[in-house]
């Protein structure tokens, strides 16, 4: 029987487990999934999963489940965050439903992670070991031996003295966007910087995009009926675009509030620095709010302004990026392989981070039924070919839609244009929605 570790238990983790997995009746090999944290918790904030993730979801039977805890939008507008004025709208619902054959859902982050979480409890899929924070990995004959560090709290410092190593077939890192995994595995692909064992992932292959995410989750019976929403609605306007959409079966408005901190007065005093960066998640209140948004409240619309005064509490968070992939290698090398942000961290310009985790975990689940030796150079390397140009090609939209959502003047005027003339065809992406891999 081989034995899979999976670094990390977010939502990448769990999908690649449940891709692997199967029921347990009919299974050759044992996954563990080790977790960082030592307790499972999610983000409070939404998600959007379009038919390209939802199918995958819906096959692996957790269509119940995801009709409980998620809301199905209508439709998709986006308007002039200035003007207020509609520039393009989508068909979403039942024409969505009908073009791909699955669902466009929204949902919060924690009902996706805990659905997913109960799946692979419920089927004896993996065994989760929270605390255990994969720190270093060394290549064998037979495998990959790995070296943990035991954290009994989450914000625990590292420290060599607490190590456990143990050996496993194959190593899958869903370690997130810091992944150390990640760290590990270009290391040996440019074989430069010694590795620093107990060193924070500081040095991971991310950067800070400038643009800053403000989050805000709110009951929509506590707003003002005209402020309450059923459908996706994208604000475009310069240096900024805010993304608001119902979760919880419509009962609950997520917004969020992109600000390029470079370009909006008063951010210039956030100081990022990389050291910072890896535990910023920020609370603002209502004067902090009128203080960072005063540039846009002053020339934004007043639909859009009452909006954003009455959504009340909003957390800041910096929005990460990286280069897109440029070979397989970057995906796989031996006996292990690199799994959603782990792998490809993208801007979430295109909705579609958790979406690629999901394709990727769904693309390694097709390449263990092929030949279930997984940790055979073989499978990771089939893996890693199957999805690395794909996840490229996300990145690089999502890098675009930045400078397309954010523009100002002359390019505002030109996007604004080529919205209103070619509408539903701009938005509607068959080669994103409609990709299919069985
Ligand atoms: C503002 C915003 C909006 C977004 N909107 C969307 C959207 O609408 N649609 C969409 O598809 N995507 C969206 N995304 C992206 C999406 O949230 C991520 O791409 C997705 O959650 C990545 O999942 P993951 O499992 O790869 O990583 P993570 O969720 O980061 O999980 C990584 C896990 O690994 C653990 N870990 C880290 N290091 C170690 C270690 N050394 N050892 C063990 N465990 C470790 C962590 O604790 C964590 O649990 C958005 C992102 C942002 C920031």
């Amino acid at each position: 029987m081989s034995e899979i570790l999976i670094a990390g238990a977010g939502i990448g983790g769990l999908c690649a487990a449940i891709a692997l997995g199967g029921r347990s009746s009919n299974r050759n090999h044992s996954i563990t999934i080790a977790e960082k944290s030592s307790k499972i918790s999610e983000v409070g904030a939404g998600i959007q999963l379009g038919p390209n993730a939802t199918r995958i979801l819906i096959r692996w039977g957790l269509e119940a489940e995801l009709k409980e805890l998620a809301y199905e939008p209508d439709q998709l507008h986006v308007k002039s965050a200035l003007s207020g004025v509609e520039l393009a709208s989508m068909r979403l619902g039942a024409n969505f439903k009908e073009q791909y054959g699955a669902p466009y859902l929204t949902l919060h982050r924690a009902d996706l992670h805990s659905l997913l979480y109960s799946h692979v409890i419920k089927h004896e899929i993996a065994e989760i070991t929270l605390g255990h924070e994969l720190e270093y990995f060394e290549e064998t004959k037979e495998g990959v031996n790995v070296n943990f560090c035991e954290n009994s709290e989450p914000t625990q410092k590292l420290s060599i003295g607490q190590n456990k190593q143990i050996g496993y077939d194959a190593l899958i890192g869903a370690d997130g966007v810091w992944s150390r995994v990640r760290y590990i595995l270009n290391h040996a692909l440019t074989k430069t910087a010694p590795i620093q064992k107990a060193s924070p992932q500081l040095l991971a292959n991310v950067e800070f995009s400038g643009d800053l995410a403000y989050r805000s989750l709110i009951s929509q019976k506590s707003l003002p009926s005209q402020l309450r929403l059923d459908s996706v609605r994208v604000w475009l306007g310069p240096h900024m675009h805010l993304v608001q959409y119902p979760v919880r079966g419509g009962e609950w408005l997520n917004s969020v509030l992109f600000v390029d901190s470079r370009k909006i007065q008063n951010h210039s005093h956030y100081s990022l620095s990389k050291s910072n960066l890896l535990s910023w998640d920020v609370p603002l209140d209502q004067n902090q709010l009128r203080f960072f948004f005063q540039d846009i409240l002053q020339k934004c619309c007043s639909e859009l302004r009452d909006s954003i005064l009455a959504l009340g509490s909003w957390r800041a968070w910096p929005i990460m990026t990286s280069e897109p992939l440029v070979t397989h290698l970057q995906m796989a090398q031996g006996s292990v392989a690199l799994l959603g942000d782990a792998a490809h961290p993208m801007l979430p310009y295109l909705a579609q981070g958790a979406g690629m985790a999901i394709e990727d975990a769904n693309a390694l689940g097709i390449q263990y039924k092929i030949n279930p030796n997984l940790g055979a150079n073989i499978n990771l390397n089939q893996y890693s070919k199957s999805r690395w140009q794909r996840n490229a090609m996300v990145q690089k939209r999502a890098l675009l839609n930045q400078k397309v959502f954010h523009a100002d003047r002359a390019l505002a005027v030109a996007r604004n244009i080529s919205l209103k003339l070619l509408g539903e065809k701009l938005l509607k992406m068959p080669w994103l929605y409609g990709h299919i891999q069985m």
